[in-house]
């Protein structure tokens, strides 16, 4: 892709870095199947190894706890498949603003499903969630919650500690104490994040949110917790999923987690936050009527869910693509097709707002020149639509 063009779709896939691009290229220099007792063998489990210390040191979890996986997707699955079935849960409960990564597969289960609606600041309650957990378990159903860490679409943290705790107050007999899940796809490697304090079961990550290669990620399990295999063969990740690893993507993943780690250190993500901040604050003063969804709630540092009412979604990406610049519109990242959020419904918003939303993600390439760009093609667009309403109005 040409220099040119301005990057701000991060949290649909970020770029790779080079640190991930160099460990990718030199595992794929090496032959061997990480299973296999020789010295190429070893040498590929050695890399493998490496990966896992190094996703589980982002986490502060034993390297033992992370499964690896084919990505956030799969790791959800074995999560809502794999874990809920080895636990004994006997009702899902979610919030309405989880990606279909976790919410297709929660309704394949076709157990009893509780979805919880967000609030109009993109933040989920907590005590909406403990009351159905706990009348769940007065039901005798063992409550499986799933809540994500941070929105893909608007960036809003979620409570998942704070749920993790009301969680464990409920008064539970064995066999029905709640189970809680968080699909952290879109907060590892954009936040520090530590699995012991959030307090949960299982966590899923996503090694292409954060400079990984796509097609690599991992379930994160606390100490005890084992879910039941879904890839059924080998006995590779300790028989919780079967099938050759992928050591080079792995590889990528495992240098990715461990310059994540630098990044926090050296405070990456308060600059990425500093110029999403700039950009909202000077897109308010070009573009008069713009608002920025979730703008009061805590938020990943580098996402901006940006709505001009009486203009699409649609309109909006190809209006910016056309000018060089890649954003998203809601979710619809896998279809190619640009539908109504179902995030932002379910957070209340406006069918109007929700309609005439799109994603702004930032990362670590990005610069105020890439702002500054953004800013511009956005004020042409914002511009150009003005003068078509009025056209139109006066026609
Ligand atoms: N969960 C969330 C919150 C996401 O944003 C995504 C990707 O868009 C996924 C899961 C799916 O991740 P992957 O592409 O690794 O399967």
């Amino acid at each position: 892709m040409p220099k040119s063009r301005i990057y701000l779709d991060h949290n649909a896939s970020a770029p790779l870095r080079p640190e991930a691009r160099a460990a990718l290229v030199a595992a794929l220099e090496e032959a061997g199947n990480p299973s296999s007792v020789h010295a190429h063998g070893r040498r590929m489990k050695a890399l493998l190894d490496g990966a896992r210390e190094a996703v589980a040191a982002l986490l502060d979890v034993a390297p033992g706890r992370v499964v690896f996986t084919s990505g956030a997707t799969e790791a959800n699955a074995l999560a809502l498949q794999g874990l809920a079935a080895a636990l004994g849960a006997g009702r899902i409960i979610h919030s309405a603003i989880e990606h279909d990564a976790v919410r297709a597969p929660a309704r394949a289960l076709g157990l009893p499903l509780t979805e919880l609606d967000a609030r109009v600041d993109g933040g989920v309650d907590v005590d909406a969630f403990v009351t159905a957990a706990h009348d769940a378990v007065a039901r005798g159903e063992r409550p499986f919650v799933a809540l994500m860490l941070a929105n893909n679409e608007t960036g809003v943290v979620q409570p998942v500690a704070a749920l993790a705790e009301g969680l464990r107050g409920i008064d539970a007999p064995e066999g029905l104490t709640p189970i809680l899940f968080s699909d952290a796809a879109q907060a590892i490697g954009k936040r520090p994040v530590s699995f012991p304090t959030l307090g949960v079961h299982a966590l899923a990550l996503s090694g292409h949110k954060f400079g990984g290669p796509q097609g690599t990620g991992a379930l994160v399990l606390a100490e005890g917790v084992e879910p039941r295999p879904q890839l059924r063969g080998g006995g590779q990740e300790r028989r919780r999923r079967a099938g050759t690893e992928n050591v080079a993507g792995l590889a990528g993943l495992g240098a990715a987690a461990k310059a994540a780690g630098v990044d926090f250190a050296t405070k990456e993500p308060e600059r990425i936050g500093r110029l999403r901040d700039r950009l909202e604050r000077m897109l308010a003063e070009a573009v008069p009527g713009v608002k920025i969804i979730g703008q009061d709630a805590e938020r990943l540092p580098n996402t901006s869910a940006v709505a001009l009412s009486g203009v699409s979604a649609e309109t909006q990406v190809i209006a910016l693509d056309l000018a060089g610049v890649s954003v998203s519109a809601g979710a619809a990242c896998s279809s190619g097709k640009v539908t109504q959020s179902a995030v932002l419904t379910a957070m209340g918003i406006a069918e109007e707002a929700a309609r005439s939303t799109i994603r702004v993600s930032l990362g670590r390439d990005s610069t105020e020149a890439d702002v500054d760009g953004f800013l511009a093609a956005y004020r042409a667009l914002a511009a150009r639509e003005g003068a078509n309403r009025i056209e139109e109005m006066t026609a």
